[in-house]
């Protein structure tokens, strides 16, 4: 991504490892960039020209999937165990010994709703190159991190922050002296296990400590001997990712591009700019110059079927709680977008004493949650995806 920036004139290198972002002189050409920062629970999207950013979203995707199945899945088995004699399997039935490239049903369903979206797009803009990530590091460049030359001057230090994330993963993001979690907010560093001149840039010589366990090695309370063996495990994430990529390819062609994770980090700390979906979206999107848009499209996937699976919870006693919420509660379903005093709203909870929880996707509530049915007005019925354009910028990493 950072050659595509020099290639098509957004940067320069100022000194051996820093670029600096250009703005374009000239015409606006009519190359839109979408970029997709794809995730488990937030989707980033940010469409852009080299000069402006024409569309900007986050979407929040549904988290209550998993708990479902495993309560569909809970179900299943009691029903199967009451007054049932044991009897052998007939044939093998499960789906993940008979397919190869079988996902996780949520996994699958992230995935339609990064596909999805991107479909919705590319009907509305003419979008003429989509940009996802391919993973945090790049596994074919790990092999040759010590470059010579001119590419050394130019790609050394992007090369080592690749070999940093992949010796991250390998880690497991934690301290291989006391086992502390980065991911828990411990600071970590990458240590060379004999100098950077002698041994190199090569995973095999580096190894994550944490700030402590790294100060006690200076002071010689430890000795480090070898960096842990094996690859970085694929994490889920990176599956999701890769088979959205496949997905992408197989349905978008070449106008598919890939970056990596580490390039996006470096690119962002360049231009200063807060990590969120949409920020990191704009950046993989690869127009740092482009205005940014003071507006979003903030959008939440809902289920929309109240279905017996979601009042799963035993009663004292061991008597199931019946079904009982209605489809409509005073006319209104739930999502249902509403008009109080000309702002729309959405209803995230109904009563039947009339009182609704009535919210906007940045967050606000109405009146504490508690506004009479009576005031409201229908603006839609509830889609499984609910959508609203917020002026603020929301603050979902
Ligand atoms: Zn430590
Ligand atoms: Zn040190």
């Amino acid at each position: 991504m950072v050659r595509r920036w020099i290639k098509t004139g957004q940067a320069h290198w100022i000194g051996r490892d820093t670029i600096q972002f250009d703005r374009p002189i000239g015409s606006e050409t009519q190359e839109l960039t979408l970029g997709i920062n794809a995730g488990y629970k937030i989707i980033g999207a940010s469409v852009t020209s080299e000069t402006q950013e024409y569309y900007a979203s986050e979407t929040n995707l549904r988290t209550d999937i998993v708990k479902n199945l495993s309560t569909k899945r809970q179900y299943r088995r009691s029903r199967r165990n009451h007054k049932t004699r044991y009897r052998q399997a007939r044939f093998d039935n499960r789906v993940k010994s008979k397919h190869k490239g079988w996902l996780a049903s949520s996994i699958e369903v992230k995935i339609d709703n990064h596909v999805q979206l991107i479909r919705k797009l590319i009907k509305k803009l003419p979008i003429t190159n989509i940009i996802v990530e391919a993973g945090q590091f790049d596994i074919q460049n790990l092999k040759n991190p010590d470059i010579t030359g001119k590419e050394y001057q130019e790609g050394n230090q992007l090369g080592f922050a690749n070999v940093r994330e992949y010796v991250l993963a390998r880690d497991h993001h934690k301290c291989q002296h006391c086992k502390a979690d980065g991911l828990k907010g411990i600071k970590l560093h990458v240590r060379h296990l004999v100098s950077r001149k002698v041994g190199g840039n090569r995973p095999d010589n580096l190894i994550i400590l944490c700030e402590n366990c790294h100060a006690a090695y200076h002071r010689g309370e430890f000795e480090l001997k070898k960096a842990p063996k094996g690859y970085a495990p694929a994490s889920a994430m990176s599956i999701m990712r890769s088979t959205l990529l496949d997905r992408l390819i197989n349905e978008f062609g070449d106008k598919v591009e890939t970056t990596f994770g580490y390039l996006v980090k470096e690119a962002r700390l360049t231009i200063d700019l807060p990590k969120t979906s949409m920020t990191d979206a704009f950046v993989i999107a690869g127009n740092l110059m482009a205005d940014r848009l003071d507006f979003q499209e903030l959008r939440k996937h809902v289920r929309c079927h109240n279905r017996q699976l979601h009042k799963a919870k035993f009663l004292k006693g061991g008597i199931r709680k019946a079904n009982q919420a209605p489809r409509e509660v005073h006319g209104f379903r739930l999502f249902d977008k509403v008009q109080v005093e000309n702002k729309n709203w959405f209803v995230f909870g109904r009563r039947t004493s009339g009182y609704f929880d009535l919210r906007s996707l940045t967050g606000e509530k109405l009146n504490k949650g508690s506004y009479s049915a009576k005031k409201i007005k229908l603006v839609h019925r509830a889609n499984s995806v609910i959508t609203q354009y917020a002026t603020i910028a929301p603050t979902g990493a």
